[in-house]
């Protein structure tokens, strides 16, 4: 589960995000949707904490972030370890795959498991093999990334995020660097983990995706979360014109 509670984030004199507060529950699909520049990947680097939040808390699997002040108005890890154990134990998948280019499919997925959470390598190979067998990569095993098509290398990239059986996975839209026709086979396998209940903060633009795999839809607008409810409630009845309109322009 995440819990994350009036989260501020400011850069410089801009406040990016002006106070999100949002819950995760185990097997929650939180769909987070909104124009460029609302603040979705921010708030999603935030919880991670590539970025540190201005203020609010964020806690994961019921731990809190310890934070404390920089000095200059902004904060800092107040315990990087905590920071580094949290982290390690969340999935993320960003929109440019950032796979390890010198390193092949397997070597990708089993570096965390051994190098981070200290599996042994045989344990880590086998459970590699399985997750690449679920994305329908397991003739790619030894292929490096540069061979991959964009859809299997985010494909490759969800495998490698799986492998820390995470508490949560984090997708920053997973899909926006693809060819179209390479879009359904990675939507195919969030849409698997989401059937199994994995806790995930979507950020995506794939509106029908969205809409079918989504618990709970959150709209952000200028840093603020301007509407949120049921996929069928955001996408079918929006209720602010802000919504409408932004749906509208969608397609
Ligand atoms: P997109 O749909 O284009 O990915 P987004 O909703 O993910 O947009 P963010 O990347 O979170 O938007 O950016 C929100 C705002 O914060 C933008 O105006 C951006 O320029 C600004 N911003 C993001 N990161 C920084 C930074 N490191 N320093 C200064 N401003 C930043
Ligand atoms: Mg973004």
């Amino acid at each position: 589960a995440i819990s994350i509670k009036d989260l501020h984030k400011r850069f410089g004199a801009f406040e990016v995000l002006k106070g999100i507060s949002l819950e995760a529950k185990k097997g929650d699909v939180i769909a987070i949707i909104g124009g460029s520049g609302s603040g979705k990947s921010t708030f999603l680097r935030c919880v991670n904490m590539l970025e540190m939040p201005t203020s609010g808390s964020v806690a994961i699997h019921g731990e809190e972030i310890q934070m404390k002040t920089d000095g200059r108005g902004g904060q800092m890890p107040a315990n990087r370890r905590q920071i580094e154990r949290i982290r390690s134990r969340l999935g993320m998948v960003f929109q440019g795959f950032h796979l390890w280019q010198h390193m092949t499919v397997l070597q990708n997925v089993i570096e965390a498991p051994v190098q981070v959470m200290g599996v042994s390598r045989d344990e880590a190979i086998a459970r590699a093999e399985a997750l690449l067998d679920r994305v329908g990569l397991k003739a790619k095993r030894d292929a490096y990334p540069g061979f991959l098509s964009g859809g299997q290398q985010q494909r490759a990239a969800i495998a490698r995020a799986l492998a820390v059986d995470p508490h949560a996975m984090l997708f920053d839209e997973p899909t926006s660097a693809l060819d179209p026709e390479l879009v359904g086979e990675v939507l195919h396998v969030i849409g698997d983990l989401a059937k199994e209940k994995r806790t995930m903060i979507l950020v995506t633009h794939e509106m029908k995706f969205a809409r079918q795999v989504a618990s709970h839809v959150v709209f952000l607008h200028e840093g603020k979360i301007a509407e949120e409810g049921t996929p069928e409630e955001c996408f079918g009845a929006p209720k602010s014109e802000r919504l409408k309109k932004f749906i509208s322009s969608i397609h």
